[in-house]
């Protein structure tokens, strides 16, 4: 059983105040936002909440220090894996106030018969698009397994034209009394009634279409405006697309994570677009202008002479796109000047006499202190 006290670094006579205050700084210092969405930050994160759920519900705890975990499999809800954090799309700021309310406000303690609604979980779907949607944005169908609210009883779990029926062991209070002896004297205790599993009810005619969970599992189909800009692991959180909650609860939240596909020319680097084009030597001496296919179409690179290998030449606005912005980054065209391997008999001859002409027939030996391919490394073995 998972130590909740532990996880949240309380004591155990911890008030309410304290579990709150605790889990705010915990949630704060292991949000995955800011320590990055690695397996294990998720994992901590998602243990916090645990903690938090089960330690700030009074019933919850009670049941946790009788020695029985509320959010053990069967014995409840389980936590939300992605329940949290709305991906990266809002400040940060916002986004945690939204979590600690939402978390903080399903803490309150109460009395009398359970309910069986209860919020269905988030849900989780990765969705690869093409690097030219992540560009310009897109619209895409994604249809995914999920809870659907039961369509023969509506969420009310009961076979249609029936009703729950009062439970007669409780008298539709959810609990029964207990006096326990004891050496301090008789003290009387509240335990949920066995018969109605605490609901105060019982469902006589379960629907037969779900079975009385009022729920189905199925697929189903949505719309998505894919956001200009958008990387691979950003998040969407498309609120009340997730799992549909038992006997009617509502529905959770959907985040859809998307994963950019690899372009055959285009290498996304932030907001730019990184290519390679490689281009005769010739050109590179002469300079030329060529044209190459863009995302957005045919457009002229400009190689003046004398033109670099390595040498990057910056098309303005061509690049990526931002997210929440108008803009765009730059496309940046590095060249790659390919030296001619298969020349015939008369281009060699070409070639040796521009070297004559160019007093370049023995080239002369000297190292070049800067600018090489090995001063990166030279810099750093020399420690400059
Ligand atoms: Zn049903
Ligand atoms: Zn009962």
């Amino acid at each position: 059983m998972n130590d909740y006290y532990a996880i949240l670094g309380v004591a155990r006579n911890a008030s309410a105040d304290d579990v709150k205050a605790a889990y705010r700084k915990a949630s704060r210092a292991h949000h995955p936002d800011i320590v990055g969405h690695t397996p294990q930050a998720e994992d901590k994160f998602k243990q916090i909440n645990a903690a938090f759920e089960v330690l700030s519900d009074p019933r919850k705890r009670e049941l946790y220090d009788r020695g029985v975990d509320p959010l053990a499999p069967g014995g409840g809800q389980s936590a939300n894996p992605f329940g949290g954090f709305s991906g990266s799309f809002a400040g940060f700021g916002d986004i945690f106030e939204a979590m600690f309310t939402a978390a903080a406000g399903g803490a309150a303690g109460q009395a009398g018969p359970a309910s069986r609604a209860a919020r269905g979980r988030d849900q989780l779907e990765r969705v690869t698009i093409e690097l030219k949607d992540s560009v310009f944005g897109a619209h895409r169908e994604v249809s995914y397994a999920t809870f659907l609210t039961c369509s023969g009883c509506h969420g009310s779990c009961c076979a249609p034209g029936t009703a729950p029926v009062v439970c007669s062991a409780c008298q539709g209070r959810g609990v029964r009394e207990r006096l326990v002896r004891s050496l301090l004297g008789t003290m009387r205790t509240m335990d949920p009634c066995r018969q109605c599993q605490g609901y105060g009810n019982i469902i006589a005619n379960p629907c037969p279409d779900c079975a009385g969970q009022g729920r189905v599992r199925g697929h189903t189909t949505i719309q998505v405006d894919v956001p200009v800009g958008v990387d691979t692991g950003n998040r969407l959180r498309l609120s009340g697309k997730g799992e549909a909650g038992p006997a009617g609860g509502p529905s959770a939240d959907l985040y859809i994570e998307f994963k950019v596909k690899r372009h055959p020319d285009f290498i996304r680097d932030g907001d730019d677009l990184l290519a390679t084009l490689p281009i005769p030597m010739t050109a590179a001496a002469l300079g030329a202008s060529i044209v190459i296919e863009t995302l957005d179409g045919p457009r002229e690179v400009g190689v003046r002479p004398g033109a670099q290998p390595g040498q990057v030449v910056t098309l303005e606005g061509l690049g990526a796109g931002r997210l929440n912005q108008k803009t765009r980054g730059d496309l940046r065209v590095q060249l790659d000047v390919r030296v001619p391997t298969d020349l015939d008999d008369s281009q060699r001859e070409l070639l040796r006499r521009l070297a004559l002409e160019r007093h370049e027939e023995r080239p002369e030996a000297h190292f070049a202190s800067t600018g090489g391919v090995f001063s990166r490394l030279k810099d750093k073995l020399t420690g400059k």
